[in-house]
């Protein structure tokens, strides 16, 4: 026999008088479960169990919901929009993306706080009837993935250059060698150092302030001293760069907006 699970739309109302929406989808299970997805509240319960006592667990761990959607709500950031206007972060500033059509694609160019892309216009649209927002992405999705490869490619590039610089500054300035550097893509870590030396660095930091790279480029390059995350690392690292737990802090609440690349 096959089951099908519902999922309802419910609302939960806390002692204070405050709404809660969540989706209940009864399952056969035995405790309840509640998660934080990007629809909201879910809530997995037994499907034998009487709404009193959901609305009591639920009540009970009112805290813990209330905490996690706001953490969500505070965390969620739109995903960048590859359209004209859309702003960017470079080096902590905030700039202007301008996208002119044209008959092929030039390498984007930055000047003025804008990084101008002039590319491929979309069949059957002028600038003059192509929408302020939503209407390059929603009409030619292949159009959105040609500017945003451009853009991250010109990010890519300027990472290269940007980072090479501060590395060899900030590592002439501990007493090592410039260690090779390459980019990284990864989503869960800015920088890492392996056991050869090396320093893999995420292209997405060259959105971040220059003082916040400086700090990531220090951590990695006090792990050419100290393979570890010892007192005597963080003594190295805060000889290189001594506001370390000031930057490590701020870094993690930019982490949301570096993201939307
Ligand atoms: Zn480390």
């Amino acid at each position: 026999m096959k089951v099908f699970s519902t999922v309802t739309v419910q609302t939960l109302t806390l002692a204070t008088g405050e709404t809660i929406s969540y989706l209940l989808e009864h399952r056969p299970r035995r405790t309840v479960g509640l998660k934080i997805t990007a629809d909201g509240l879910v809530v997995h319960a037994p499907k034998r169990i009487f709404e009193f006592q959901l609305n009591q667990i639920l009540q009970e761990k009112s805290h813990w919901i209330l905490n996690k959607l706001s953490q969500r709500e505070a965390n969620h950031v739109e995903k960048i929009q590859w359209i004209d206007g859309e702003h960017l972060l470079y080096l902590g500033n905030d700039i202007q993306l301008s996208i002119s059509p044209n008959h092929r694609n030039k390498k984007p160019v930055f000047d003025e706080n804008k990084l101008k892309i002039t590319a491929l216009q979309p069949q059957g649209l002028s600038p003059q009837n192509i929408p302020a927002k939503a209407g390059y992405s929603c009409v030619k999705p292949n159009i959105h993935t040609s500017f945003s490869r451009m853009i991250i490619q010109w990010y890519k590039q300027q990472a290269k250059l940007d980072f090479s610089r501060r590395l060899e500054i900030l590592a002439a300035k501990i007493g090592v060698e410039t260690p090779p550097l390459t980019l990284s893509n990864a989503q869960s870590r800015w920088g890492s150092c392996n056991s050869r030396g090396e320093v893999r660095l995420s292209w997405r930091l060259l959105q971040a302030p220059p003082h916040i790279i400086n700090y990531v480029i220090c951590h990695e390059l006090a792990h050419l001293k100290q393979m570890n995350h010892s007192a005597k690392f963080y003594a190295v690292l805060e000889s290189l760069f001594p506001n370390y737990k000031a930057a490590e802090k701020e870094l993690k609440t930019l982490s949301p907006q570096l993201h939307r690349m």
